[in-house]
């Protein structure tokens, strides 16, 4: 945690204060929010279109850990995370709510901190912080965020609507995140035995922003109706491309095969795991907090990515008896298993 010279204790506000205090710097920049902070609800109007609605919840110790990620960072990535689901679905998010549980060992410049860097995403996104909830906790720090996005009802892009023959695409690179978890974690370690030894953390800039600071996709959902190309199904990499390939067959009803030399991996991501004997591709399926688009699209679809530095092809859906197949390298087939994060840890 940044070190800071002034500390306010929290309880000099008192919860109103601390409220007056946060949503000082909030200004409302979308019109569908006709009521922000300060009523007993926010008002959206829906302008015609078909809302979607998302929740993520971050507790401390489980979900992040102070000792080295910054309030600042916190509080933006909690608010991507959110906005990234609202993507997954093709639509556009404009609206959250923010609930907070947090303890007396946090002082006022802390929270200011924290909402700095969800105020700082919202901007980014074209979001409004539009209302919340502030209570207090007995230890740790629990943020809750609620994302509302809005799209035509026909735009809607669901998890069940892949068909069979359909390509397997994603955007960006897998395993950086994960990868950038293990190096601040291993730096964490260093430093608990000698607490005089400065962390290392140089020529891993990609990896450790990609933990740190992710960003949601907004630009492929704009790519997307540039491109008038409408995925059959889509969801976001939360939990590694293993667990959502998955997720896309079986909603639906359909098998997937992934072949492992077409996940992209960026060059930073592969130095890194080979310096920790990690397998890249098994951090790229089971690692997650990418936050990357997984989708599908029909083959006729295929010449409007051909060639885009944004997208790759990695597999396709087949039928349902066939199950969810990674391919290796050597043309093997193996039975995808969603691991998670816990599994690579463990
Ligand atoms: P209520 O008692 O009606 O729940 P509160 O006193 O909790 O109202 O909140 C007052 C206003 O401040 C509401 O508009 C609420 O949405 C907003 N608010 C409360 N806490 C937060 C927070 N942590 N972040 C953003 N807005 C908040
Ligand atoms: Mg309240």
């Amino acid at each position: 945690m940044s070190e800071r010279t002034q500390r306010t204790e929290l309880s000099t506000l008192g919860e109103f204060g601390l409220i007056d205090r946060i949503t000082a710097a909030v200004e409302l920049q979308n019109p569908s929010s006709l009521q922000g902070i300060g009523d007993d609800c926010a008002v959206i109007d829906p302008q015609g279109l078909t809302q979607v609605v998302t929740t993520d919840m971050l507790v401390e110790g489980v979900h992040f850990d102070l000792g080295y990620v910054p309030l600042k960072h916190l509080g933006y990535k909690a608010v991507i995370v959110n906005l990234s689901d609202v993507y997954a679905m093709n639509a556009e998010p404009r609206q959250i709510t923010v609930a907070i549980a947090i303890s007396n060992r946090f002082s006022l410049e802390a929270v200011d901190e924290l909402y700095a860097g969800m105020l700082t995403a919202c901007n980014t996104y074209g979001v409004d912080l539009v209302g919340g909830d502030t209570t207090s906790s007995t230890s740790g720090l629990v943020i809750s965020i609620t994302a509302i996005g809005a799209a035509k009802k026909e735009e809607i892009v669901y998890r069940h609507g892949a068909k069979e023959n359909d390509l397997l695409v994603v955007s960006g690179d897998l395993g950086g995140a994960f990868m950038g978890l293990q190096v601040l974690e291993r730096e964490k370690a260093v430093f608990k035995q000698d607490p005089n030894v400065q962390p290392d953390l140089s020529g891993f800039d990609y990896i450790l922003q990609r933990q740190l600071k992710p960003e949601a996709r907004k630009d492929v959902i704009a790519l997307f109706k540039e491109m008038q190309l409408r995925p059959t199904a889509m969801i976001d990499i939360s939990d590694g491309l293993a667990s959502e390939a998955m997720h896309i067959a079986r909603r639906s009803e359909l098998g997937v095969k992934l072949y492992d030399e077409k996940i992209p991996i960026a060059p930073e991501t592969h130095r890194a795991a080979r310096d920790f004997n990690l397998d890249p591709s098994t951090c790229a399926l089971n690692g997650g907090e990418d936050y990357e688009l997984l989708f599908t699209i029909a083959q006729a679809d295929y010449d409007k990515i051909k060639g885009s530095p944004h997208f790759t092809v990695i597999g396709h859906l087949t039928d349902k008896a066939s199950g969810c197949q990674l391919i290796d390298r050597q043309g093997g087939q193996h039975a995808l298993k969603a691991q998670g994060w816990d599994g690579l840890k463990g």
